[in-house]
């Protein structure tokens, strides 16, 4: 990715993915690398992890490991602060997406 103004949004943009996701059903790393992939969001792990860890520092997503086929997996999941945020940040995106057109 090339363009300026993109880059900056990049980061915005994957939190509310993330947060997106993480609402409608509990999500693991890899998975959440692909989804973000089919949407032209090529990030490696080293980016979404550090991500995922400040998402849930801040209190917006909490995990929980699950044993899959012998492999511990941490889902994430939204919290109740989390959805808050979501849904102010939706405010936000529907306004400017009204001004600026599509
Ligand atoms: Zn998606």
């Amino acid at each position: 990715m090339n363009n300026y103004v993109s880059k900056r949004l990049f980061q915005g943009f994957i939190c509310l993915h993330i947060l997106h996701h993480a609402k409608k059903k509990p999500f693991y790393g890899s998975w959440m690398l692909e989804e973000l992939s089919e949407h032209g969001y090529k990030l490696s792990p080293g980016t979404l992890y550090p991500i995922l860890h400040s998402l849930e520092k801040e209190g917006f997503i909490e995990h929980y490991d699950k044993n899959v086929n012998g492999k511990i997996r941490k889902y994430y999941i939204i919290t109740e602060e989390g959805v808050n945020q979501l849904n102010e940040s939706k405010k936000y995106v529907s306004e400017l997406v009204a001004e600026i057109g599509l």
